[in-house]
């Protein structure tokens, strides 16, 4: 310990869900993409990794950005690349933030939040959700460096209207407001058609859920071309090369396939659909869902008891012990199969729990 800096001692770092190696589990704990990438991005990625890994990659990654630039009609100085999300996320906190004022983000969010608030020494506070997990964008107007806001939120899978946002833009001028998009593929509408409107608007999406690239590490932001620049500015004080040369092929492959990820993302939302029925009938109460991945609690059985059911049964689920959400369950919607699977042994579950 007597190594380790002040910082090192006193964080808290995230914990991902479980990957165990033991045994082939039913994985519907990470919201990983059930479905595999496009064999486009894979022709591609093999044509990379033949062709050039011996030299170093573009700093900037001029032909990704300009793949993405594309795709949504926006300029290419107006998108920045990083190592998954959860880097872009991350560089986001010293390139806008200053620890004078709090860091505004919901009690129930996504839980790197706070982590990366510590790691850079910065200040937030949490502004609970309403009972019904909803979030009241009034809640935010109050003197702040930044707003984040997951839109779906995670790991409540609620959507926030567009018309909402845009309030909450208006009234939230002299801040950065940050939309970490992840799940947004899955029957939501994209705040990047308002970045050309608020210059304080950073859009963060990833490739990890709907394009099924979670392996690659490829995250994105969309913003003023002022916002982009400040975290350019920090990224290369930081590392130049961010993005490898097979990643930036995989998602430049992947932003030309948009049919069949439009295909895959519409299976998805079937599946949910479907498994938020056969949840009800069994007694679960589900919140209302626009991601790959429902939230669950059970009437009578408690959550943390059918996380454990679940994991000896070889599927595995994702279970918070948080305040306010210890007794729900986070499920990611898998293949048809899957979902089959889990309900079935579900109904054996909660049968032995209510006959005990
Ligand atoms: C999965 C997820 C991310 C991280 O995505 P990566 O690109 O894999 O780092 C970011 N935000 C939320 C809300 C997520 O659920």
């Amino acid at each position: 310990m007597k190594f380790w800096s002040e910082l090192t001692k006193q964080i808290n770092p995230y914990v991902p869900g479980e990957q165990p190696q033991d045994k082939e589990y039913i994985k519907l704990n990470t919201n990983e993409n059930p479905y595999p990438p496009s064999p486009k991005v894979l022709d591609a990625v093999k044509k990379a990794a033949n062709e050039s890994l011996k030299l170093y990659p573009d700093p900037d990654s001029n032909k990704l950005k300009q793949s993405i630039s594309e795709f949504f009609g926006v300029e290419k100085n107006m998108i920045f690349t990083g190592n998954g999300s959860d880097e872009v996320l991350a560089l986001c906190y010293p390139a806008f933030f200053n620890p004078d004022k709090p860091i505004l983000f919901p009690d129930i969010t996504y839980s790197f939040l706070p982590v990366f608030a510590s790691l850079f020494n910065l200040n937030y506070e949490t502004i609970p959700l309403s009972e019904d997990f909803s979030i009241n964008i009034f809640d935010y107007k109050k003197d702040n460096t930044g707003i984040i806001i997951a839109n779906p939120n995670a790991p409540t899978g609620k959507y926030l209207e567009l018309a909402e946002i845009r309030q909450l833009l208006e009234f939230n001028k002299n801040s950065i407001v940050i939309i970490d998009e992840a799940y947004i593929d899955f029957g939501g509408e994209s705040a990047i058609k308002m970045t050309g409107e608020y210059e304080n608007l950073l859009v963060v999406h990833t490739l990890s859920k709907s394009r099924s690239l979670a392996g690659i590490r490829l995250g994105y932001a969309v913003g003023n071309s002022k916002l982009i620049e400040a975290l350019n500015r920090i990224k290369s004080s930081f590392n130049s090369y961010t993005i490898d040369r097979i990643c930036s092929a995989a998602g430049i492959a992947a932003f030309k396939d948009s049919d069949y990820y439009a295909d895959i993302s519409r299976k998805i939302i079937k599946t949910r659909e479907y498994a938020e029925k056969e949840f009800i009938k069994m007694d679960f109460k589900a919140i209302p869902s626009k991601s790959n991945f429902l939230f669950v609690t059970h009437k009578n059985i408690k959550a943390e008891q059918l996380y454990i059911s679940l994991k000896k049964n070889g599927i595995l689920v994702r279970y918070f012990k948080k305040p306010r959400i210890d007794n729900y369950l986070r499920i990611t919607i898998g293949t048809d199969e899957a979902i089959d699977e889990l309900l079935k042994t579900l109904r054996i579950i909660i049968k032995t729990e209510n006959r005990d």
